[in-house]
């Protein structure tokens, strides 16, 4: 029926909601012989060192479609939640003026002049519904130049640009600002003001229908009010689950088979794995788009210049336990810092917090993204990124201990950037592919987000679209 290109958490589940609706056999091919692509944890003396990503957010419509599949594989024993009252909920800060600085985390904070911002956030609000609206319609803009225009230079430099940087590694002032603020940015074009649309919006626009996706670990996120949760042993846990999963329903998963080429013929369309040719009706991709890009050069080159043009960055992670409980001054989440404060980190996460580790203090420090090359160069030796990591530590979270246990991962082409334009691009692409006929599915975070929930939700778009084909 459909062969599934790449063995990470999209290619995973694509399998998974294609063995739902049909009863032919399903074959995933994976170029390594590991499956999770990015998410990868492993075990350090008892310890749990994530080097991609680590939490999920159980909030929205994809939220709730990853927590319904982890309840159908059997997993929901497995969540360890993090829930409003957690310190790793309530604080998250930022690191500016050589101090961390809380983010507001009640309503109540809006009205407090909370540094490093010199105003109260609802200061923000007013200057939003007083800025002048903008006289040409655009067609798109960095979410760094939307946010400063409706609610001033802070907001823009401290809290988008640092929050740019935990999600995608990116310049707030590069990527686009329909990456997460559609719809703010919508109603703003169309209505002059985010609040203001907002508002408009609520009374007269028109609404869309959302999904109801009900489960009963969805009713517990919501009852216990859960923030983010991660899986008991890692967040490896899912690919490696989803894999069993999905090999006990038709899916045969093979490794060690990366896919050189594809060649689309009128009645199929032709994988070639290890110099061996496997035929099907359809193609579902969820590896990197530069890697689909030359997969097919050859037949469709305008198609693989599109995907060639999304770009993606390097980030370094690193993992580090120190053999001593509360070295944190502030329990948290961990910390974020803006690329105008110009250090050398993207931020670090208190794993310790998040997991509740008792007596040892893990922490993650994220480096690189967009800045990467400008920073260490293009072939940083893993020893000088650990050197930059402590030093980062020692001076901005006071720690001098030397770590017992440290592991510097370094991670090449691992996030796509949403840049300006992004979203024409995507068109693009599916207009190609739908102007050609070709019979070949999307997913994966190059295209409609970049988060766990999102190439979840993108695989299960991918094989809607190609049972309706
Ligand atoms: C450092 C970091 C931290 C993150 N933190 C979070 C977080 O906390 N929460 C969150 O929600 N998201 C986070 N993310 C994002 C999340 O990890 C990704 O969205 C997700 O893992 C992407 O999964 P994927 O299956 O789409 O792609 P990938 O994980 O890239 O998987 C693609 C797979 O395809 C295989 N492949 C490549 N080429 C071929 C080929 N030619 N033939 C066959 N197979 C091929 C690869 O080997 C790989 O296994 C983070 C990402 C990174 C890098």
């Amino acid at each position: 029926m459909a062969n599934i290109l790449g063995g990470g958490i999209s290619g995973l589940s694509a399998a998974y909601y294609l063995s739902k609706a049909v009863t032919s056999p399903i074959a995933l091919f994976e170029a390594t012989d590991k499956i999770g692509g990015w998410i990868r944890s492993s075990q350090q003396q008892g310890f749990i060192f994530e080097s991609g990503p680590r939490t999920i957010r159980p909030a929205g419509v994809k939220g709730r479609n990853t927590l319904k599949l982890i309840e159908s594989i059997g997993l929901s024993d497995k969540v360890n939640p993090i829930c409003a009252s957690h310190a790793a909920a309530k604080n998250r800060m930022i690191y500016v003026n050589g101090n961390l600085n809380l983010l507001p985390s009640a309503t109540m904070d809006i009205f407090k002049k909370l540094p490093p911002f010199s105003k109260p956030l609802v200061a923000a609000v007013i200057h939003d519904l007083t800025a002048p609206r903008n006289t040409q319609q655009l067609e798109d803009e960095s979410i760094h130049s939307f946010v400063e225009r409706r609610f001033g230079k802070e907001i823009a430099e401290y809290a988008i640009g640092s929050m740019i940087c935990g999600i995608c590694a990116g310049d707030a002032k590069k990527i686009s600002v329909k990456f997460l603020m559609e719809d703010l940015f919508r109603n703003e074009q169309k209505y002059g003001g985010v609040f203001k649309g907002m508002i408009l919006n609520s009374l007269f626009g028109s609404k869309d229908k959302i999904e109801q996706i009900d489960g009963e670990l969805i009713n517990r996120s919501i009852r216990q009010q859960w923030r983010i949760y991660s899986l008991e042993g890692g967040l490896q846990r899912l690919p490696d689950s989803l894999c069993s999963h999905v090999q006990q329903t038709r899916t045969e998963v093979h490794f060690n088979a990366a896919c050189t080429r594809i060649n689309f013929h009128p009645d199929q369309v032709v994988a070639t794995i290890n110099g061996k040719e496997f035929a099907s009706k359809a193609i579902i991709s969820s590896i990197p788009s530069y890697k689909l890009a030359d997969l097919v050069r050859e037949q469709h080159p305008k198609l693989s210049q599109l995907l060639e043009d999304i770009t993606y960055v390097d980030v370094a992670t690193i993992n580090m336990q120190f053999d001593k409980a509360n070295l944190l001054e502030i329990p948290g989440f961990g910390f974020l810092v803006p690329p105008c404060v110009n250090r050398p980190i993207l931020g670090v996460i208190f794993d310790s917090v998040c997991f509740d580790v008792k007596d040892h203090t893990l922490l993650t420090v994220m480096m690189g993204g967009n800045w990467f090359e400008e920073k260490f160069g293009t072939n940083p030796s893993e020893q000088h990124l650990l050197d930059v990591a402590m030093k980062e530590v020692k001076t901005i979270l006071k720690i001098s201990k030397v770590p017992n246990k440290t592991k510097v991962n370094i991670l090449r082409n691992c996030i796509p950037q949403y840049h300006v334009g992004h979203h024409k691009r995507i068109k693009d692409i599916r207009t190609y592919i739908k102007d050609n006929r070709l019979p070949l599915f999307l997913c994966g975070a190059a295209y409609d987000g970049v988060g766990v929930n999102d190439v979840i939700y993108s695989s299960k778009m991918a094989v809607k679209e190609l049972l309706k084909k």
